[in-house]
């Protein structure tokens, strides 16, 4: 049976990424053995890596403006205290939009004054703080794009006088933006653009080696940029797939043409949540974002009914995270528009069963 892949992470990846990606694990290049066996030094693996710096920083739009990618691993948590250790001196601002923000101040209070410059704790994170002012002393200002746990995604960003960090695990690729507006851009793979085991760190190189501290090698990125990505053994299957959907993606038309999908599909969901009565949004309209829709059930009692239908459609990965309940529709971009239908169905038979 086919299955419609919601899930918010690790989730649903191109099929044809899926097939080059499971052939490799046989037979990588016509070598006689495995990409997960070959050493990362040899051409072939280096070319992967290249190759997947490269498409990244191409589909950003950032190429030949004074950034690098990077493959680095931990997860996008890591970043946490990756940006905190690397750029924090003095006084950071973050803008506190739900729980990965919130674990993001927790680490660079580690390593100095953090200042909340907006923040909605106040309503669980039911919609984007706005009109706050960043104070013009600051290291840097930390965003985070999209809120995958909330459903809510900053549509307009602010323009700053320090450097602009952003955690964009939930969104890159997703939707055009100016991404030259932003100095550090990082995104834990497994939500848009691969497996787990990987996280992609884009930074204006420029703004790197302005704290006094020592840092240690794993975690500066002055040393994984010298080193090209390879400092140490790098993830290489995570990285591979990656290349493989950013490849896909490039072919697709690149992010432009994979974000005027993405609006129908949000569109297509949104207006059903909008218009049945059984059903009702959880982030605020003007803030919602097109990646994760979080939604609840009017009547409780209607959940296992809607459950077995969904299940019966071959939907999987629709529970919200326990911060919020209800349900959660994640819409990366490897998920079509039919399997956004096919959700919509249920839920208008949901509607006409009463
Ligand atoms: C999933 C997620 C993270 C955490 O990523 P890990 O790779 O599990 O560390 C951080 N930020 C956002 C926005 C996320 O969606």
């Amino acid at each position: 049976m086919q299955k419609h892949n919601f899930s918010a992470g690790p989730c649903v990846l191109p099929k044809e990424v899926m097939k080059k990606a499971s052939e490799a694990v046989i037979e990588f290049n016509g070598l006689g053995l495995s990409l997960i066996e070959i050493s990362h030094r040899s051409k072939d693996f280096v070319e992967v890596m290249d190759n997947a710096r490269a498409l990244a920083l191409e589909l950003l739009g950032l190429e030949g403006k004074g950034y690098q990618a990077l493959f680095l691993q931990g997860g996008a948590s890591t970043e946490f205290l990756m940006v905190a250790y690397n750029l924090l001196e003095k006084k950071a601002g973050y803008i506190n939009t739900g729980t990965w923000a919130d674990k993001s101040i927790k680490e660079a209070k580690l390593f100095g004054e953090v200042v909340e410059v907006g923040s909605s704790k106040d309503e669980n994170y039911n919609y984007i703080p706005k009109g706050y002012v960043v104070p013009n002393d600051l290291d840097y200002l930390h965003l985070t794009s999209n809120n995958t746990i909330f459903g809510t995604q900053i549509k307009k960003f602010p323009t700053v006088n320090m450097p602009l960090v952003c955690d964009m695990s939930s969104d890159i690729f997703s939707r055009v933006l100016d991404f030259s507006q932003f100095d550090l851009i990082y995104a834990g793979a497994q939500k848009n653009m691969g497996p787990a085991g990987t996280t992609l760190v884009v930074i204006k190189e420029d703004i790197l080696g302005k704290v006094s501290r020592q840092i240690p090698s794993m975690l500066d990125y002055k040393v994984h940029i010298s080193k090209d990505s390879m400092f140490n053994t790098p993830p290489v299957f995570p990285v591979y797939v990656s290349m493989l959907t950013l490849e896909w993606l490039k072919n697709l038309g690149g992010i432009s043409a994979i974000e005027e999908i993405n609006n129908k599909k949000a569109q297509l969901l949104y207006s059903e949540i909008e218009l049945n009565p059984v059903f009702e949004g959880y982030a605020k309209k003007e803030d919602r974002s097109n990646m994760n829709a979080t939604f609840t059930l009017t009547d409780e009692r209607l959940k296992e009914e809607f459950d077995k239908l969904c299940k019966e459609a071959g939907i999987n990965g629709l529970n919200g995270h326990r911060s919020v309940g209800g349900y959660r529709a994640s819409m990366y971009n490897a998920l079509s528009l039919e399997s956004v239908g096919v959700l919509v169905d249920v839920m208008s038979e949901m509607e006409r069963k009463g």
